[in-house]
């Protein structure tokens, strides 16, 4: 049966859980705030299924084909506006709802918790729009996306790397019908802490919040909460916001997002989505400040699809090495900070406020 004696073994991404006959295991959060598998041994059958489907146990060799490299920008400005980068994620998934499909993806409930959901209609693709920088809970969204397909419904499926790799151990064998798209990611945030920030911020019940406000004239664009009396918080330049200041320097990432198996040179999914960090050295024409997405297609099946959205997009092929030369969480995992240790220690002892003045301010 599944046992994590290294947390870094364990990216949290369900399949284990997912694919258990008898459903003795439940996805639990540490004191970290991060989910990791706990079996009820008193029910456990002991069939291996759990060890046999984790995709971090199983690792897949690289298969080492370059993919292909795009640089693209959606030409619909009100969406790229409303996206994080050049908004490809939205032409994926408008392909697929066209084609009575269904679209997974990273949304805010109600409460502002960052979960996996899926979307079959244009107008609520919004939900899954712009990046969260919280790890998402999965919930039962793998076995969700089989029933679809099983229906030969197409299905896109997003999220991190480690997510695809689950879902895809998880299916076991391949579906015509489903696409998937990941990202290049940086690491995920621990949802405790983001939970703790909203409560300390007052943003639980706001209206909206974006962890990615394009602003004119405002390079890296701002993180923005609007709530429900007009008020707005407005936070730019962008590291000076304390939650973005803690993910970017690493103190609050989950531990397998410092060893990622995941960072190989060919993806498991069909294609790639990243901002286009050092498009002024590759192609300086094609960025208006806007936001530029990097694609990268890694199977015949992301180029058909690459192939069907073009025509709603300015996009040029780039050569790869160039284009991830300036984005090294393509390859590398995020170093972990010297302070997360003391971070996740004082995050269990120390009101919040406390916690935020010594770790969000300070520079380390
Ligand atoms: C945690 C995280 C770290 C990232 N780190 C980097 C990085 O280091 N370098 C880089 O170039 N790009 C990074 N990205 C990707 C980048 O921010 C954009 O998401 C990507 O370029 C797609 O942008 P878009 O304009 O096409 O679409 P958008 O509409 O902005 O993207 C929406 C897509 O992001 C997915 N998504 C949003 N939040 C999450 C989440 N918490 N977990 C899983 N999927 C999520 C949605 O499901 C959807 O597929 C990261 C994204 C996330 C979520």
């Amino acid at each position: 049966m599944i046992e994590i004696n290294d947390k870094r073994d364990c990216s949290g991404c369900t399949a284990c859980a997912s694919i258990c006959p008898v459903k003795c295991i439940e996805m639990k959060s540490d004191e970290e705030g991060f989910v990791y598998p706990v079996v009820d041994k008193s029910r456990c059958i002991n069939c291996g299924l759990c060890e046999k489907t984790c995709p971090i146990i199983n690792r897949k060799a690289d298969a080492k084909i370059e993919p292909r490299a795009y640089a693209c920008i959606n030409n619909n400005l009100a969406v790229r506006m409303n996206s994080s980068s050049g908004g490809v994620f939205s032409l994926l998934a408008e392909n697929i709802l066209q084609n009575d499909g269904v679209v997974f993806g990273a949304s805010f409930d109600e409460n502002f918790v960052v979960r996996h959901t899926f979307v079959e209609r244009e107008e609520d693709l919004n939900k899954l729009r712009v990046s969260k920088y919280v790890q998402s809970d999965m919930g039962e969204m793998f076995k969700k996306a089989k029933e679809f397909l099983d229906a030969d419904r197409k299905v896109l499926f997003t999220g991190t790397a480690c997510q695809i790799a689950g879902l895809k151990s998880f299916l076991k064998r391949d579906y015509e019908n489903l696409f998937t798209q990941d990202l290049i990611c940086h690491g995920v945030p621990s949802p405790l802490v983001w939970k703790k920030y909203l409560e300390l911020k007052g943003l639980e019940d706001c209206e909206s919040i974006s962890f990615r406000k394009k602003l004119e004239n405002k390079k890296r664009g701002a993180f923005y909460a609007k709530f429900k009396n007009g008020e707005e918080y407005v936070k730019s330049p962008y590291p000076s916001e304390p939650m973005i200041r803690i993910f970017l320097l690493n103190k609050c990432l989950r531990l397998s997002c410092h060893a990622c198996v995941f960072k190989t040179i060919t993806r498991q999914s069909d294609v790639t989505l990243a901002d286009f960090w050092g498009i002024n050295s590759v192609l300086p024409e094609i960025n208006d400040k806007k936001g530029v997405s990097l694609v990268l297609i890694q199977s015949e099946k992301g180029q058909k699809l690459f192939d069907e959205i073009k025509s709603e997009m300015t996009y040029k092929e780039v050569n790869f090495k160039h284009a991830i030369i300036h984005n090294k969480m393509y390859y590398k995992s995020a170093l972990k900070n010297p302070v997360r240790t003391r971070f996740f220690r004082d995050l269990q002892n120390l009101p919040f406020k406390k916690v935020m003045g010594r770790y969000g301010w300070g520079l380390l």
